[in-house]
């Protein structure tokens, strides 16, 4: 036992250890590590930003986020739908492995996800908005202090939600009121001593694209442009492209099209809705259009819609950045946006997602991060929904336990890719049952992605395509069969196996029946042609 030899020194000694609790105490208030806000919209394509040259919209504030911080170029799904990609985000695996493969999975939230981690690390932790992943039980959002969610898909107007397990319903437009909750948590709810997560999730630009009330005209007057191949024949491609059921011109149904309106509207939303669109119906009906010229038309209605949804999503994002700036948190608040995945624009002759090709493959990743990203950058790195989980603990300083499959890309940020970085990515989409209809109709399909080529397999067609991305961005003519990329398709095969290697992916061609290449009767989409379909049979 130590001598103290005088009072004084004792009383010197009782300084000293209050001076070191008190310090740590200091230390533990002032939790410096950043803060994490992740903005995710759903089915929102990188061709519908300017940031990313969009030739047919405008989206202010999210090149806001592009001019102050990074945007990532070649951003890419593992699994090109809805609740798969967010399965993946939570989990920094691949679908085969976080067990949620295509919509009307259950999603199993009491595995490792990264919220909880964050959480457990002290991080005060909140899901708001669209979650798309079941409900009850542990399908629950999980690893988060607060939650407030749609249920289900979610209507555009007048949401029915729960929040942490209790019905909740508003009145009003579904991104506004999901911008208002992000942002009354950030003023009120949440605990000011703790670094925050906030997941702020839009339902838009989801089918069936229902504007908000303030952009229910805009664009009325102008004609957006289209793009190069809205009448696609699909020459040059496999079944799958021509067996999709997934086209403006022959999917998109009434609902879509906004000929009839959305049936959840109180009074007055309705009558501000029909004063909207029954004179653009009226123009419609009256015009008795056919052929390339009513393809065009639906075309018109589509995309006009779904850039309305945008609109309001970048609007609320502004509100967001603004409420950062005014409460002094810009500074150390790391701002993510992200969809989940992309969206066919009319390319191709299609809305929807699901396919490995450019569109809906590609996801938007927009980074701000002050002080550690150069504003104004951009990256070409192949980076992937796979990566969020990683870098999010990353940049909160947790570790990265060691069964995620992705990679942090803290290091890109600061502008430093570590040498080895991947060079080639692989996807995998399984929404399909055999002969049973699924939702439009997109074969099960792999492959592999390099920054030059594109190789897919539709295992259960067998049938295979390659992509020369340099010289055909818009995958319009596969090179598989082109002896001049002989050696590329041996190199790709190789690579795409490789990487089911690593990534442990199970062999999947059992679990669906196999159809021969030619189209097999059933397959065909039931909105094509009814008619011709019973009259063949007979
Ligand atoms: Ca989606």
């Amino acid at each position: 036992m130590p001598h103290l030899q005088s009072v004084r020194q004792l009383v010197v000694a009782a300084f000293a250890a209050v001076a070191i609790l008190s310090c740590a105490g200091t230390l533990a208030a002032a939790d410096k590590r950043p803060n994490i806000l992740f903005i995710f919209s759903d089915d929102h394509a990188a061709h519908a930003i300017s940031a990313y040259g969009s030739k047919i919209n405008q989206t202010p504030n999210l090149d806001r986020i592009a001019n102050e911080g990074m945007l990532f170029e070649n951003c890419f799904c593992t699994n090109s739908i809805c609740g798969p990609s967010r399965a993946v985000i939570l989990t920094g695996k691949h679908s085969h492995l976080n067990g949620f493969r295509q919509n009307g999975n259950r999603f199993d939230a009491s595995q490792q996800i990264f919220s909880r981690l964050l959480q457990q690390a002290g991080y005060n932790t909140a899901m708001i908005g669209k979650w798309h992943l079941g409900h009850g039980g542990n399908s629950d959002p999980q690893g988060f202090d607060y939650w407030e969610v749609l249920q289900g898909q979610g209507p555009y107007y007048n949401p029915p939600m729960i929040r942490n397990g209790k019905a909740t319903k508003y009145t009003g437009y579904t991104t506004d009121i999901i911008t208002d909750l992000a942002l009354d948590w950030l003023k009120n709810d949440r605990d000011k001593d703790k670094p925050f997560m906030l997941m702020y999730q839009h339902k838009a630009p989801h089918r069936n694209w229902q504007p908000g009330p303030k952009y229910l005209t805009m664009f009325d007057d102008v004609e957006i442009p289209e793009p190069v191949n809205l009448f696609d024949d699909y020459e040059g491609r496999g079944s799958a492209a021509k067996q999709q059921d997934m086209t403006v011109e022959h999917t998109l149904t009434a609902a879509d099209l906004k000929l009839t309106a959305p049936g959840n509207l109180t009074p007055e939303q309705r009558a501000v809705w029909d004063a909207a669109y029954e004179p653009k119906n009226e123009a419609f009906r009256k015009a008795n259009l056919t052929g390339k010229d009513l393809i065009r038309w639906k075309y018109q209605r589509y995309i006009k819609d779904y850039l309305r949804c945008v609109q309001s999503v970048d609007d609320n994002i502004g509100r967001v950045l603004d409420y950062l700036d005014e409460a002094g948190l810009a500074e150390n608040t790391v701002v993510i946006y992200s969809s989940d995945q992309g969206f066919y624009l009319g390319d191709h002759g299609w809305f929807d997602k699901r396919f490995m090709y450019e569109e809906s493959y590609r996801m938007p990743l927009l980074v701000r991060w002050p002080g550690v990203i150069r504003p104004g950058s951009r990256n070409r790195d192949l980076t992937s929904n796979l990566d969020f989980a990683e870098t999010f603990l990353d940049i909160a300083g947790v570790e990265i336990p060691r069964d995620m499959q992705g990679a942090s890309l803290k290091p890109l940020l600061s502008g430093q890719t570590p040498a080895d970085w991947r060079q080639s990515l692989y996807y995998q989409y399984y929404e399909f049952y055999g002969n049973q209809r699924a939702a439009h109709m997109v074969r099960r399909h792999y492959g592999v992605r390099t920054p030059q080529y594109k190789l897919i397999h539709f295992y259960n067609l067998d049938e295979w395509e390659l992509y020369d991305l340099g010289k055909d961005p818009h995958e319009m003519r596969s090179v598989y069969s082109d002896p001049a990329y002989s050696s590329v398709v041996k190199e790709l095969t190789d690579e795409v196996h490789r990487l089911q290697e690593v990534y442990q992916v199970p062999d999947d061609q059992g679990s669906v029946p196999k159809d021969p290449p030619s189209l097999h009767p059933n397959f065909k989409p039931q909105r094509r042609q009814p008619a011709k379909k019973k009259a063949a049979k007979k």
